[in-house]
């Protein structure tokens, strides 16, 4: 969409908020305004419940939201990751039944991909769902099943043909984690949060009606599932209102077991201070994706240290340079932009790390591992922003791994877009069953 186009969508959508936005809705009434209006998943298709839009009006479609102090679609997979596979490869009636749900917060999607076994190799997955009449009945384990505690639907991988070989046995299916075959045990990470679980299907049941796509053709729809993980990561995160906005938002989440749709949605936008800033100063005001740290070393007082310095530019470098990949990735057809893009953002977080800790000296080593804590550390130098730091320091190395690791990133580029040699002793012909396995 070109820049008339978006700025006539911009105004569109301003005016639908003017006439929309009430904080007094509860988070269940506001998103289903948003959600069935198309400005909740608006990269969607027009048919699908969104608007067809690029990346980038995506973006400021969700600034647009933050800036206007209203509260900005669910976060998570539901809209980032489920919607757009099941639109892609559901049928007419899944879609109807599956994506309002969805896009409307009403319910909260985990995904079901990796096992004890496998992650690299997702392919190498042992789930096994078998058929029994309508029903499919599903036992193995998952693992690193992020926000799977607040899940009301999994996307689930599993084998249902274990004499293909690897890719050409697999089903994705829509699942009901609210059920008796399904039990999701939390693992605390070092940063004090518990993000993932593992989980144990025994006997688990999903009905036909949500098996997504073909029968042991599961493999493409995990592929598109897999694009619009990596593509997301690389565009970072959902957008906000900027450090210019008036307005903070606070994350609600989707689904029936977070216990957030029934509260009022005004309560999740506050107000930041007025900023009592000159015309002269504000004009000075270079807005930066190193703002953050900018701000800080000026708190902290080390702003005029080479080595942060030196350290910010780089993070400015790095920030315009993801803007200027997900600019990229809009133009479609650009095979590896995902992957690369992915790579990049986890040099970003690690560079990130490194700079906050930098500018932060010894307070870096103190670090809140729950909400109380979180309140008393607010109060030492640095403030909320310290706090932050140190959460994202300890969870840097997250990004790297999930969604595929750095290593495997470079992997599929290598063999898909510069047509590299595959690893020798490729097994990928083998039926599933004949493959050798650990000890
Ligand atoms: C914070 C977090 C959240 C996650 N959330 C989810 C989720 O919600 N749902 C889900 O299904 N999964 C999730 N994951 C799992 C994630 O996708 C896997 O951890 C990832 O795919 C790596 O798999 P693995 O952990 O089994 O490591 P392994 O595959 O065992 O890899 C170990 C090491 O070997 C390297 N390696 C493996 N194969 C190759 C190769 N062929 N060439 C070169 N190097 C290789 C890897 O790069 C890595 O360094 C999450 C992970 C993290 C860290």
């Amino acid at each position: 969409m070109g820049a008339t186009n978006t700025t006539e969508l911009i105004d569109e959508l301003r005016s639908w908020l003017e006439e929309n936005w009430d904080p007094d809705l509860t988070v269940g009434e506001w998103w289903e305004r948003l959600g069935m209006a198309g400005w909740s998943a608006p990269m969607l298709p027009e048919d699908c419940y969104g608007r067809g839009l690029s990346r980038s009006d995506a973006l400021a479609v969700s600034a647009t939201i933050a800036a206007h102090g209203a509260l900005g679609a669910p976060m998570g997979m539901s809209i980032g990751l489920a919607s757009p596979t099941i639109t892609t490869h559901g049928t007419r009636e899944q879609i109807d039944r599956l994506i309002p749900p969805a896009v409307t917060g009403k319910v909260s999607y985990c995904q079901l991909f990796s096992e004890p076994g496998a992650g690299s190799d997702l392919a190498g997955l042992t789930t096994r769902a078998v058929k029994d009449g309508d029903v499919w009945h599903v036992n193995g384990q998952k693992v690193w099943t992020s926000g799977g505690q607040y899940a009301d639907m999994g996307m689930l991988l599993a084998r249902t043909n274990p004499e293909a070989p690897k890719h050409q046995g697999i089903t994705w299916f829509a699942i009901e984690m609210l059920q008796p075959g399904i039990e999701i045990r939390p693992l605390k990470e070092m940063t004090g949060h518990a993000m993932f679980n593992e989980v144990f299907l025994s006997d688990a049941e999903v009905h036909d009606d949500n098996r997504i796509g073909d029968v042991n053709n599961g493999w493409a729809a995990a592929n598109t599932t897999l694009m619009h993980e990596r593509s997301g990561m690389g565009a970072r995160g959902a957008g906000g209102a900027g450090p210019e906005s008036a307005y903070l938002t606070r994350m609600a989440r989707g689904g029936r077991v977070a216990g957030d749709l029934d509260k009022r949605a005004g309560d999740f936008v506050i107000e930041r201070r007025p900023k009592r800033a000159t015309k002269e100063k504000r004009e000075r005001r270079v807005v930066s994706p190193a703002q953050s740290h900018i701000d800080m070393a000026r708190e902290m007082g080390v702003i005029d240290h080479p080595v942060v310095r030196q350290g910010i530019v780089h993070a400015h470098i790095l920030g315009t340079l993801t803007r200027l990949n997900t600019e990229r990735n809009k133009a479609s057809g650009i095979p590896g932009i995902a992957n690369l893009g992915k790579i990049l953002m986890g040099h970003v977080v690690r560079h990130n790390r490194d700079l906050g800790m930098a500018i932060l000296g010894a307070r870096g080593m103190l670090h809140s591992y729950d909400d109380d804590m979180r309140g008393e550390m607010a109060k030492l130098p640095g403030g909320s922003g310290a706090v932050a730091v140190t959460a994202q320091a300890l969870g840097a190395q997250a990004l790297p791994i999930y969604g595929g690791t750095d290593q495997v990133q470079k992997n599929i580029v290598g063999e898909r877009v510069l047509g590299l040699p595959k690893e020798p002793g490729d097994l990928a012909a083998l039926p599933f069953n004949q493959l050798p396995k650990n000890g």
